[in-house]
């Protein structure tokens, strides 16, 4: 049994996440893969976003590294040493290097990502000792929603006609 404080730390991540989860949903009605972060400072919200990739034409607009960007703007300061990141689902090799670069704190993920994953799946970016940074990770906050979310748009996307090339993004939720 969790802690009184630990009980309290708990909720206090699910909360995040569930401003997490809200940005996945609004990806997700911009047709944008949904998975959703925010970053969270002392007790502020300094940045949340969704995927924007189809949106921004950039394949590197991951919702991580979109609030990451936030996040130092809003704070001046590209240093985010204080910064929780909470993120839907597990970050790929891109988005857990950022967190390297940005010194971040801790990361706080909901459902693990099987194909591209690269905290806890593959490579282990954030506890790596090769790196010259770690960041704590606490994962399955909010496993099932975060989860869910990504099992219906990809099923839907099965469904619908033009599965095509979007079955290549993942296929594992
Ligand atoms: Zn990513």
């Amino acid at each position: 049994m969790l802690s009184e404080s630990a009980d309290a730390r708990m909720k206090a991540h699910e909360g995040w996440m569930r401003e997490a989860l809200r940005a996945a949903r609004d990806a997700q009605a911009r047709d944008e893969v949904p998975i959703g972060a925010c970053v969270v400072v002392g007790q502020e919200m300094v940045a949340v976003s969704g995927n924007r990739t189809r949106t921004d034409c950039d394949p590197t607009a991951h919702a991580e590294i979109i609030a990451l960007r936030g996040a130092a703007r809003k704070i001046g300061n590209y240093r985010l040493s204080e910064a929780i990141v909470y993120s839907t689902i597990e970050p790929c090799a891109m988005c857990a290097g950022a967190l390297i670069q940005a010194r971040v704190k801790l990361l706080v993920y909901g459902a693990q990502d099987d194909r591209a994953g690269a905290v806890h799946t593959h490579f282990q970016i954030c506890s790596s000792d090769q790196l010259n940074h770690r960041v704590e990770v606490i994962e399955g906050v909010l496993e099932s929603e975060c989860r869910e979310l990504m099992q219906e748009f990809f099923r839907a996307r099965r469904q619908s006609s033009e599965v095509g090339d979007q079955k290549s993004i993942s296929s594992d939720f």
